[in-house]
C-alpha cells in the first residue's frame, strides 16, 4: 500500500510540469544571470519573464518583486527592514500577532533585543486577530504592523484587509506573511492594501528555497543580505534561475487551477472529518468556515500528539503535530496556547493538510487508520 501525504502545509511535491520548465535552466540555460554574455543574458531573460509573471498575478509591478531563498528569508527581510526604515521616522514600535510563524517571532525577538518596543496580539478562541485587538494598541510610535494572511497550523483566515486598514490609518506598514494563504485564495497586492507580502514557492507545488517579497513602492526598504548587486541593489546573491522559474510556473498554474482544487480539497477534508468524527472526544481547532480548505486541525482527546504522528508513521501516514519546523519539539503549539487551549490540550492536537493529489480512497484508508490508532492509544 503507498504511502498516504497527509502533510500538503509543510511542503508539496513539485508539479511535473513545473520541473520539466525548470530542467533547460540546469543544463544548456545554465548562465550566471548577472554574467554579461549570451548565457547571462538567456538567464537573466527567464527571470525578468518570471519577475514579470508572479507581478501580474498578484497584481503587482515587476519592480515590486524580490526574488527571496523562501518564506523565512522574505519573513525576516520583511520584519527587520520595515523596523529599520521605520525608526528612522521615529516610530520604533513593532505590532505582531501572537500566532505568526518562527520566522516572523523570532525576527521580532531580535528587534525587542534592539530596543524596539514590541507587542504581541492575542486571538479569539477561532485562531483570530481581530479589529479590536489591534484598535486596542496601536498608536502614533508604531511603525510596523505584522499579521499573517493564514495560519500554518489551524488554517484560520485573519480579517488582514481590515487590520490593514487600521495600521495605514496610523501611518504604520503593514506586512503580511501570505505563504500559507497564497496557494488557495487569490492575492491582489493592490486591493490589499499591504506594504509587503511574502510567499513561499514549496506550499504551492513549486520547488523549495525560493520564495517573493513583495514590496510596495514607494516604500523604502533596506537590503539584509549584502555582497552583491541582485534584486537591484538590495539582495546580494547568485539568482537560483531554476527556482525562480519554477516559482513562477507554479504560482501561474496554482492560480489557473485554484478553484478546482479548492472544491475537490474542501470535499475531502469534509469527508475525513465525517468519518473520524463517529470517534468520541474529537475537538477541531479553529472555524473550519474562516479557514483555509486545505488544513484540519484536530484534537484527539487523551491522545499525545507526537505518539499519534509516530504510529501513523508506521501505518504509513504522514502528518503533523504542529507546524513542520516544530514538529521535532515536545513543546505545545504558541498558536493553540494563544487561543486558549491548555498545554494538555495543545499536545492532543495534530494537522493533517490535504492535498490536491489526495483521493477518496486515501481520505478512507487514512481515516480508518486514524480511527484505530486513536482507539489503540487510549487503550494503552
Ligand atoms: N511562513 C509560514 C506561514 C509558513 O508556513 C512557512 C513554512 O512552513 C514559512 C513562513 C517559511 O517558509 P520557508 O519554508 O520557505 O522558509
Amino acid at each position: 500500500m503507498d504511502t498516504i501525504y497527509f502533510d500538503h502545509a509543510a511542503t508539496t511535491p513539485v508539479d511535473s510540469e513545473v520541473l520539466e520548465k525548470m530542467i533547460p535552466y540546469f543544463r544548456e540555460g545554465f548562465g550566471n544571470a548577472d554574467s554579461p554574455h549570451a548565457f547571462g543574458r538567456k538567464a537573466m531573460n527567464a527571470v525578468d519573464f518570471a519577475r514579470d509573471k508572479v507581478a501580474e498575478l498578484l497584481h503587482a509591478k515587476p519592480n515590486e518583486i524580490y526574488f527571496t531563498s523562501g518564506g523565512t528569508e522574505a519573513d525576516n527581510w520583511a520584519m527587520l527592514s520595515g523596523a529599520y526604515a521605520m525608526r528612522e521616522q521615529g516610530r520604533d514600535r513593532v505590532i505582531l500577532s501572537s500566532i505568526e510563524h518562527h520566522a516572523v517571532l523570532a525576527a521580532a525577538e531580535k528587534l525587542e533585543k534592539e530596543g524596539f518596543s514590541v507587542t504581541r496580539l492575542p486571538v479569539n478562541e477561532n485562531g483570530e486577530v481581530t479589529a479590536e485587538a489591534l484598535s486596542a494598541e496601536i498608536d502614533e510610535k508604531t511603525g510596523l504592523v505584522a499579521v499573517m494572511a493564514a495560519n500554518n497550523e489551524t488554517g484560520v483566515l485573519q480579517p488582514v484587509e481590515t487590520l490593514c486598514k487600521i495600521a495605514k490609518d496610523f501611518g504604520a506598514l503593514f506586512f503580511t506573511d501570505a505563504v500559507q494563504y497564497a496557494p488557495y485564495m487569490p492575492i491582489d497586492v493592490k486591493a490589499l492594501g499591504a506594504d509587503m507580502l511574502s510567499l513561499s514557492s514549496h506550499k504551492f507545488y513549486g520547488p523549495k528555497g525560493c520564495g517573493v517579497l513583495y514590496i510596495r513602492s514607494g516604500v523604502k526598504a533596506k537590503g539584509l543580505v549584502v555582497g552583491g548587486e541582485q534584486e537591484r541593489g538590495l539582495r546580494g546573491g547568485t539568482t537560483n534561475v531554476p527556482a525562480v522559474v519554477g516559482l513562477a510556473v507554479a504560482l501561474e498554474k496554482n492560480t489557473l487551477e485554484m478553484q478546482r482544487n479548492n472544491e475537490k480539497i474542501r470535499a475531502l477534508r469534509e469527508l475525513f472529518l465525517r468519518e473520524i468524527s463517529t470517534l468520541d472526544g474529537v475537538t477541531v481547532n479553529g472555524d473550519t468556515d474562516k479557514c483555509l480548505p486545505s488544513v484540519l486541525n484536530v484534537r484527539f482527546k487523551g491522545v499525545n500528539n507526537a505518539d499519534f504522528v509516530y504510529n501513523m508513521d508506521l501505518r504509513g501516514v504522514c502528518l503533523a503535530a504542529g507546524s513542520a519546523c516544530a514538529s521535532a519539539s515536545i513543546k505545545p503549539s504558541h498558536v493553540l496556547l494563544a487561543m486558549g487551549l491548555n498545554e494538555t490540550q495543545a499536545k492532543e492536537s495534530v494537522r493533517f493538510s490535504f492535498g490536491k493529489d489526495n483521493t477518496e480512497e486515501e481520505i478512507l484508508r487514512g481515516a480508518a487508520l486514524t480511527k484505530e490508532t486513536v482507539e489503540r492509544l487510549r487503550g494503552l
